[in-house]
């Protein structure tokens, strides 16, 4: 049977509602349950799909193809959940969905309200995740903050489970903050006792409050807490700031939450034990990684706003891990590089060079010089998604001398179309909607560095969301010059990894999906840990040719031959 933790938040949002959420379950299975996740969203989009990344952060892209909120990747990189497009809720899909059903006359001429009509359809997507995946916890967190009016029908949805599930059988968790008043040189409660007024008053009384704030809660703080609010004196948690978020499940464990958890729950009994030591591990190597450090500048648009890339960042995080090193990222916006005549000293000083995925012309240039300067100067390149196809075009324009060779999504009148839409002369009507979303099967060719860094997988599963591709007519031109098609899908007809030679580059490779969706912190994405590492001996390797320098010895070549045929 199913049990329930429904994760609210009060007072001010940026909380860290779904980080806080992705601790539980990773507490949870770290007992031994099966935990599945799920995001219930206020907002009246259908999905996050086409809100800008400025108003958003990241759309997170699943399996089966769902654009969804930021918080399921928090979720699958914190728990073994597989997530698909069941998991994650908006207001606009509820609703679009309860129309489509009165359309069709499915609800027998009534009168269509938010309760029953539209809370009913919300507790029945809950009931679904529950039924198909059958886990021991669902974990749903409600985005907002409460008091909103459009979180009201979730609200009420989650109250009426609670009911119907009983005291033992549902949770509810509610994250607050405590601000530090410096003024009065204290923290204060009330805030946090005001947002719990307002849960009660729609019915929900929390079980556990998870008080955000930046410094400890003193014993007296807890007791007033847990008295104002009515809960008990051990559920009133402290979550201070962390070095790193995969702290954050230790530290609630170190306060007991997850023993509360199974006590209230009354699953004690059945997972008596829980086992961090990996968990454990993976912070310290965070924290102290035993290589050093390398340095890697992502050179892209909306680098001014970190929260749209949060899987990459992630992902460079785990590969980091996985090589005892720490990442430090640099974030290069690419305008920036256009008019800087000295972008190639600025490019310089980083082991490595990545160019994310995005939209739109804006900045392009900028990265087809950082490109350049990566494929010229040997510097390690990982291009995803828009960094492939920036890759291809610098390529074509640089190497094949296809002057003006473009994007038609920069440029529709450009002579040398190298990436376009594909399903537009195709007319690949199956793909459905504008882009390619989700998951795709991808060959890797034999003796390519993709297929060793996929440890000489034939095929692999990659997720992906782009609405423009590389074209196949300009294939043969660019293989000609020396570029790898490294993967195609299994029917030839999309390209999805390219690479330069190995005898010519270190490590120069792009790819038409994502693989930042699928990286884990136990499990980083293997493009990323062969990236990294390769920063790592770019890094070793300049040192060495400086220490060289400083002894007077004699300086051998660097044994990475460049690609000589440039403009
Ligand atoms: N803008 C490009 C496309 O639509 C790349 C998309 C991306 O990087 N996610 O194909």
């Amino acid at each position: 049977m199913t049990k329930y933790i429904f994760v609210t938040g009060g007072v001010v949002s940026s909380l860290g509602k779904g980080l806080a959420a992705s601790s539980i379950g990773q507490l949870l299975e770290a007992r031994g349950m099966k935990v599945q996740m799920m995001k219930l969203d206020p907002y009246i989009n259908v999905d996050p799909g086409t809100m800008s990344p400025f108003q958003h952060g990241e759309v997170f892209v699943t399996d089966d193809g769902a654009e969804t909120d930021l918080d399921l990747g928090h979720y699958e990189r914190f728990t073994n959940a597989h997530l698909t497009k069941a998991n994650n809720w908006t207001s606009g899909r509820i609703y679009l969905s309860v129309i489509e059903k009165e359309r069709r006359g499915d609800y027998l001429g009534k009168t269509i309200q938010v309760i029953p009509h539209i809370t009913d359809e919300i507790k029945a997507a809950v009931r679904v995740v529950a039924e198909k995946e059958k886990p021991d916890i669902l974990i749903v967190e409600i985005g907002g903050t409460v008091g909103d009016i459009e979180s009201l029908p979730f609200m009420e949805a989650i109250r009426q489970i609670g009911n119907e599930e009983g005291r033992n059988n549902a949770l509810f968790i509610h994250v607050t903050l405590v601000p530090f008043i410096a003024a009065a040189g204290e923290l204060k409660t009330k805030p946090t006792q005001h947002s719990v007024k307002e849960l009660r008053e729609i019915g929900i009384a929390p079980d556990i409050l998870l008080c955000r704030s930046d410094r400890p809660l003193s014993l007296d703080l807890r007791k007033k807490i847990a008295l104002f609010c009515n809960v008990k004196e051990n559920a009133v948690i402290s979550a201070l700031d962390v070095k790193t978020i995969y702290e954050v499940p230790l530290a609630f464990h170190e306060q007991s939450l997850d023993a509360l958890i199974v006590d209230e729950l009354h699953l004690k009994e059945q997972f008596p034990n829980v086992d961090l030591k990996k968990w454990r591990e993976l912070v310290s190597t965070i924290k102290e990684p035993s290589e050093g450090a390398v340095k890697i500048a992502i050179v892209g648009k909306y680098v001014e706003l970190e929260d749209s890339y949060k899987s990459l960042r992630e992902a460079l995080t785990h590969a980091g891990v996985a090589n005892n090193l720490k990442v430090n990222v640099h974030w290069v916006e690419s305008e920036s590089l256009i008019d800087d005549e000295n972008y190639g000293s600025r490019l310089q000083d980083y082991d490595a060079i990545l160019v994310p995925g995005g939209f739109g012309k804006r900045g392009i240039s900028g990265m087809l010089r950082a490109i350049k300067y990566a494929r010229k100067s040997g510097t390690p390149y990982f291009g995803i998604c828009l960094g492939m196809q920036t890759a291809c075009i610098e390529f074509a324009r640089n190497v094949c001398g296809l002057r003006d060779a473009d994007s038609t999504e920069f440029n529709s009148e450009t002579p040398f179309p190298i990436i376009f839409k594909l399903r537009d002369l195709v007319a690949v009507e199956e793909l459905g909607g504008t882009m390619r979303l989700g998951a795709w099967a991808c060959q890797l060719k034999e003796g390519s560095l993709a297929r060793e860094i996929y440890h000489n997988a034939a095929e692999i599963s990659e997720r992906h969301r782009h609405r423009y591709e590389f074209n196949p007519e300009y294939r043969a031109v660019l293989e000609k010059e020396g570029l790898i098609i490294s993967g195609v899908s299994p029917d030839g007809k999309f390209v999805e990894m390219i690479e330069l030679p190995r005898e010519k580059h270190p490590f120069f490779v792009g790819c038409q999906f994502h693989p930042e969706y699928k990286s884990k912190p136990l499990a980083a994405h293997p493009l990323f840990v062969s990236f990294v590492r390769a920063a790592h001996e770019n890094r070793l390797h300049s040192e060495n040719l400086k220490d060289d320098v400083s002894s007077n010895k004699q300086i051998e070549m660097p044994e990475r031959a460049i690609i000589e045929s440039e403009d």
